[in-house]
C-alpha cells in the first residue's frame, strides 16, 4: 500500500473502537465536536516536542509517544482537570510503517488508559516533531491556579525530585552511573514520568495553588510566588530524594538536582497545615509520597533556603560542568 495522509490516519490513528460518549464527531471531519457537561469548563494545554531539541533522534517511538502525552497530562494534573480529549499534530520526515505502527498503537493505548479519546490532528512533512493538545474537564470552583497561594501556606511536592535530571545527564553522556540497574532506573524516570492526574484531582479541592515541576522546583515555584505576590522558605533537609539518588550522590549534588534539574513532572502546591495531613493520608492509599518542603510568606519576596536552622546561600555556578 502506498501511504498518503488519508491512509496514515485511517490505518494508524482512527483505529480505536471504544469512544467517549461526549465525542459527537471524532477523527475524519473538518472539526471534532464534543459536548461539555453542565457546570464544567474545558482546561486546554499543548506541548511540542521537536527532534534534537526535546528528544534524541534515536528515541524509540514508544518513548516519544509516552512523553508527548505525559507532559501534557502533567499540565492537566497541575490544574486538577479530568483528562478527556486529545489532538495530535505530527511532522514526519518520511513514512516508516513500523515506526508509525509502534508510535500510534502505544499512544492510543495510553490515551485509552486515561479514559481519553484522540479526536483529531494533522500530519505534515518535515523534521520529526510531535504536538499533543489535551483537553480536560474541570469545574471553575475547583481549578488550581498559580495565583492563590496564601501567607503561611505550606509548600508541598509529590514524589521525589531530581531523578529525571540525572537520567537526562546520563543520556547526554555527561554523567555515568556504574550500576546498570540504577542507570536504567534514572533514565526511566526521565523518559517515562508519571503524570500526577489522580493526585491533581484530590489537590483541586484542598490546595490553594499548584504547578507541575517541568523546569525545576525553583523555577516553577517562582511562578507561584510571582503570581501570588509572596515569598518562600525552602527547607533543604526536607527535600524528598529517592533512595537511588541518595545512594549515588552526596547531599549537595542531590539538592542541586532536586532544585534546578527539570522534568520531574511532580506537582508542587501550597495548602494549609490542616489540609496537608488530610491529603497525606489520602495519598498514602495511592502510594504517593507527599512532602512538605517549606512555607509561603508575605515577609519577603523570592526564595530563602535553610538547612536545619541555618540559612544557606546557594550558588550553583560551580556545578555547571556537571550537567
Ligand atoms: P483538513 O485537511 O480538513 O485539515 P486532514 O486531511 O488534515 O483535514 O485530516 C482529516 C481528518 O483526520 C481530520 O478529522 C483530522 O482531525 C484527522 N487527523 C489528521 N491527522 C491526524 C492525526 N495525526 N491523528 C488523529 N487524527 C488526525
Ligand atoms: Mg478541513
Amino acid at each position: 500500500m502506498i501511504f498518503n495522509e488519508f491512509n496514515i490516519i485511517n490505518n494508524f490513528f482512527n483505529i480505536k473502537k471504544k469512544k467517549r460518549i461526549d465525542v459527537i464527531v471524532g477523527i475524519g471531519d473538518d472539526c471534532a465536536l464534543t459536548s461539555i457537561p453542565k457546570k464544567k469548563k474545558i482546561a486546554i494545554t499543548t506541548d511540542t516536542l521537536v527532534s534534537g531539541i526535546h528528544f534524541f533522534e534515536n528515541i524509540s517511538p514508544e518513548d516519544l509517544a509516552y512523553k508527548s502525552l505525559a507532559v501534557n497530562l502533567s499540565d492537566l494534573a497541575a490544574v486538577g482537570a479530568d483528562p478527556a480529549w486529545v489532538t495530535l499534530s505530527l511532522t514526519l520526515q518520511k513514512i516508516n510503517k513500523s515506526w508509525l505502527e509502534r508510535f500510534s498503537s502505544f499512544l492510543l493505548n495510553k490515551i485509552e488508559n486515561y479514559g481519553m479519546q484522540l479526536i483529531g490532528g494533522d500530519i505534515s512533512k518535515g523534521p520529526l516533531s510531535v504536538t499533543c493538545t489535551v483537553h480536560g474537564l474541570i469545574s471553575t470552583k475547583n481549578f488550581l491556579s498559580r495565583n492563590k497561594a496564601c501567607n503561611n501556606d505550606l509548600i508541598c511536592v509529590t514524589g521525589t525530585l531530581g531523578d529525571s535530571a540525572v537520567g537526562l545527564s546520563i543520556l547526554k553522556s555527561k554523567l555515568s552511573i556504574e550500576n546498570k540497574k540504577d542507570r536504567y532506573w534514572f533514565i526511566k524516570k526521565h523518559l517515562r514520568p508519571i503524570p500526577r492526574i489522580k493526585e491533581g484531582t484530590v489537590l483541586r479541592y484542598l490546595a490553594s495553588s499548584g504547578i507541575d515541576i517541568s523546569d525545576g522546583l525553583i523555577s516553577d515555584l517562582k511562578h507561584i510566588l510571582h503570581s501570588s505576590n509572596l515569598g518562600a522558605i525552602i527547607q533543604l533537609d526536607s527535600l524528598p530524594f529517592s533512595d537511588i539518588l541518595i545512594k549515588n550522590f552526596n547531599k549537595k549534588k542531590s539538592v542541586f538536582f532536586a532544585l534546578s534539574g527539570g522534568e520531574d513532572y511532580e506537582l508542587c502546591c501550597t495548602l494549609s497545615k490542616f489540609n496537608f495531613y488530610f491529603i497525606r493520608s489520602i495519598f498514602l492509599s495511592l502510594k504517593t509520597r507527599f512532602t512538605c518542603i517549606g512555607m509561603v510568606t508575605k515577609k519577603f519576596k523570592g526564595i530563602r533556603f535553610f538547612y536545619k536552622k541555618n540559612e544557606v546561600f546557594l550558588d550553583y555556578s560551580g556545578y555547571d560542568h556537571f550537567l
